[in-house]
């Protein structure tokens, strides 16, 4: 019999995952061994596996991609359109946000601000090591975005992961390894294409164990947070679902067939491992090797744009985290009963857009832009408790439409530079 395609095999553990997790608990298992712990090591080790290869796939596709995207014009031209794609993405989710949330008001229960009676207000000891356990994240203040872009000590940047300023680094280095005397270059080129290639055939190899993986990851969820605890903050969960749903079966539908004439069903399909692993990990940048090998592979786009444009959007790009950050803002402060003026709504529309750009594609980085968006607009940054009943299922859906919405841009820009061999 032949083996199921791969999106069906993780869809399969997602749902198998479901009915373990909620069966299991944190506390069911034989004799010392939870299955809690079985769902952790399981996960934990599939993600190690594919986060192994971030760093050197990072550096290597961005200096390939660069190098391979020629001098001058060419570099010039596909810089603008992807930025400009990154961009056109990235508002609209964000403008689709404040659309729903303004129709749905979650915030408002008969009238009234709903802060009170949602009373959820988690006690303020774990408001503090929810924050103070995100220092350190990245998003938040743009100033210390650039500053940390710049690495003082690369090596130190690839130790700590800091994938922000490896992209610098790596963007500067293959403009200029191909501007060095040409026997130099093509052996740096050479170099640092075969490590593109091995990192690929490792994920792809990783990617194998991925319907195990996914298992334990969705389990665990499951397992420690149950479905219970969100009733109280249903609408604001539902306000953010159908407006993550809309962007990415109508808005970027819309941008793949009227921007790259692409079918978007099709490309939907084919990206759906990444998705339903992006899903899972509730990170980019984890999911990178796996949406990079489907871009390739599955959806026919060149390694030459894979390699610029995916990297770049793993950190650059984050459609869902910016309409949620929006969302999410406007949701506190409709409960607390703040006046939102259209000024405010500005305020949180630019800071959510600001903020979406350089995060460190990790669960929960939102929360940390959230807290500067609620200093800005002047809510007390405890009101951030109210988010993280939430939080990880929601974090598992935005992480999915940011990986997707990389995948259309870099689908759009193959197109608009005439590539061939691409799924229409
Ligand atoms: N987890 C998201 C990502 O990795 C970021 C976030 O919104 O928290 O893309």
């Amino acid at each position: 019999m032949r083996k199921p395609e791969l999106h069906w095999q993780i869809l399969i553990a997602i749902l198998l995952a479901v009915v373990a997790g909620t069966l299991s608990g944190t506390e069911g298992g034989i004799g010392n061994v939870t299955f809690y712990q079985v769902y952790d090591f399981v996960g934990t080790l599939f993600l190690n596996g594919l986060r192994m290869v971030i760093v050197p796939l990072v550096i290597a596709s961005i200096i390939t991609g660069i190098a391979s995207v020629g001098t001058g014009k060419d570099l010039g031209r596909l810089g603008l359109k992807t930025m400009g794609c990154f961009a056109l993405f990235t508002s609209t989710a964000i403008l689709v946000g404040l659309f729903f949330v303004s129709v749905m008001t979650p915030g408002i229960v008969d009238g009234e601000p709903a802060g009170e009676s949602l009373n959820l207000t988690l006690d303020s000891d774990t408001v503090n090591s929810t924050l103070s356990s995100m220092e350190g994240r990245d998003g938040g203040d743009i100033i210390e975005l650039f500053i940390r872009m710049v690495p003082t000590n690369v090596v130190g940047a690839a130790v700590a992961g800091d994938i922000t300023s490896l992209i610098f680094f790596s963007l500067l280095f293959g403009y200029f390894m191909i501007r060095i005397p040409e026997r130099q270059a093509t052996t740096l080129l050479v170099f640092w294409q075969g490590v593109n290639e091995t990192m690929l055939a490792i994920t792809m190899w990783v990617m194998k164990f991925a319907p195990i993986g996914v298992f334990g990851l969705i389990a665990r969820t499951i397992a420690s947070t149950g479905f219970a605890a969100f009733a109280p903050l249903l609408v604001f969960f539902l306000t953010v679902t159908f407006a993550l749903m809309v962007h990415i079966f109508i808005v970027l539908s819309v941008y793949l067939r009227v921007l790259g004439k692409v079918n978007p069903l099709k490309h939907l399909v084919a990206m759906s491992p990444a998705l339903l692993m992006a899903f899972s990990s509730a990170s980019s940048n984890a999911t990178l090797p796996m949406n990079m090998e489907c871009l390739r592979n599955n959806a026919g786009v060149s390694d030459r744009v894979t390699n610029f444009v995916l990297p770049l959007g793993a950190t650059l790009n984050m459609d869902g985290t910016a309409l949620y950050e929006c969302v999410a803002v406007i949701f506190l402060a409709q409960a607390y009963g703040l006046d939102l003026s259209f000024a405010t709504q500005v305020t949180v529309v630019m800071l959510s857009l600001m903020t979406s750009f350089g995060m460190a594609g990790i669960p929960a980085a939102s929360l940390v832009a959230i807290t500067v968006i609620l200093t800005a607009i002047g809510l007390p940054v405890e009101a951030i408790g109210l988010l993280l009943v939430t939080d990880r299922i929601l974090d598992m859906m935005r992480t999915a439409i940011n990986v997707y919405s990389d995948s259309c841009c870099a689908v759009i820009v193959a197109r608009s530079e005439k590539e061939t061999g691409i799924l229409v």
